[in-house]
């Protein structure tokens, strides 16, 4: 094997097994979608960013209890140790999942206890980020920012951005919750320039202070702005089956993953979400040297990268490193 399998972007509400998401539907009598549930959390072809938020969205009806959420976070760390995976950075946005009667709080209690049995369960290390949604204000950010600071000795360790990009551009309204984020120690990455052009990237540098971005598939489109991302290190989180369902990129031919490394770019690989992809992260690997022609040292160099950026104490990112050199 080459390098460790290190998954730095993959989303909690992409791991919904649709067997699962039967059952949860029944036991607390939700709908089931028309279409069955396998056809709903599926994306099936290419389309665009919405289409694709909108598959991940159909497992959002049977998260809205705390039972549902510690399972499926608890699933989501046994299927990604089933795929051969190191270490896992699995994010949520905790404010989808909010009702009455399941505060903010208790939704990331329910995942960090579920995160808690994966981890026994498996010996998989794995922690929680926890997404800022676009969607919601500025208040619902520096809220979710705050549980995530009353939940950092339990398994959460950062902050994502995420969200429609395209309808939601603006990033300054979530600097101050940012800010905040950092100030506690929290590691901070952001979806950016996957939707919007490539001067997103770094604003999501400059207003938010971070040095992960998420995608970013448009910054080669613009050479000046790539090369201004190599001189000041960002890391791009890079799911290419992703990319292509969301239009990010037209064909996995034209996919920017291997411009960026000939820049000299920074970038790690990650599944996104696995379920509605149909390609979870030892896919994805295959699928760079397979599919896209990158050698084997390049797959390599991202296994590094991550073990450098991803968000994990000391003592986790030494034992991975002796592991992935054993
Ligand atoms: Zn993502």
């Amino acid at each position: 094997m080459i390098g460790l399998r290190m998954n730095l972007h993959t989303h909690l509400e992409g791991w919904l097994r649709p067997a699962t998401a039967r059952e949860l539907a029944h036991a607390n009598g939700v709908p089931s979608p028309p279409q069955g549930w396998e056809a709903a959390l599926r994306m099936p072809s290419a389309g665009t960013l919405t289409d694709y938020l909108a598959h991940v969205a159909a497992a959002y009806p049977v998260l809205g209890h705390a039972g549902a959420l510690t399972r499926v976070t608890r699933e989501a760390v046994e299927d990604a140790a089933a795929d051969g995976t190191a270490f896992l950075e699995l994010r949520a946005g905790p404010t989808t999942h909010v009702r009455a009667g399941l505060s903010l709080d208790a939704v990331v209690d329910a995942m960090c206890a579920g995160l808690a049995e994966g981890v026994l369960g498996t010996g998989m290390p794995a922690v929680l980020v926890l997404a800022v949604l676009r969607e919601f204000d500025e208040e619902a950010a520096l809220e979710v920012v705050e549980s995530a600071i009353r939940h950092q000795d339990v398994g959460v360790v950062g902050v994502d951005l995420a969200g429609d990009e395209a309808r939601y551009p603006d990033l300054r309204r979530y600097a101050k919750a940012f800010a905040r984020a950092r100030s506690a120690g929290l590691g901070v990455t952001a979806h950016a320039a996957e939707a919007a052009d490539a001067s997103a990237a770094r604003q999501a540098h400059e207003l938010l202070g971070v040095h992960r971005i998420g995608h970013g598939s448009r910054v080669v489109l613009d050479p000046e702005e790539l090369s201004w991302a190599v001189d000041n290190g960002l890391c791009f989180e890079v799911c290419p089956t992703s990319n292509v369902l969301t239009g990010a990129v037209g064909t996995l031919a034209e996919h920017p993953l291997a411009p960026m490394l000939a820049a000299g770019a920074r970038v790690v690989l990650g599944d996104d979400d696995p379920v509605t992809t149909g390609a979870p992260l030892s896919h994805e690997r295959r699928l760079v040297t397979e599919g896209m022609g990158l050698d084997r040292g390049r797959l390599q160099a991202m296994s590094d990268a991550a073990l450098d950026v991803a968000f994990c104490s000391d003592a986790v990112r030494r034992s991975l490193r002796e592991a992935g050199a054993g």
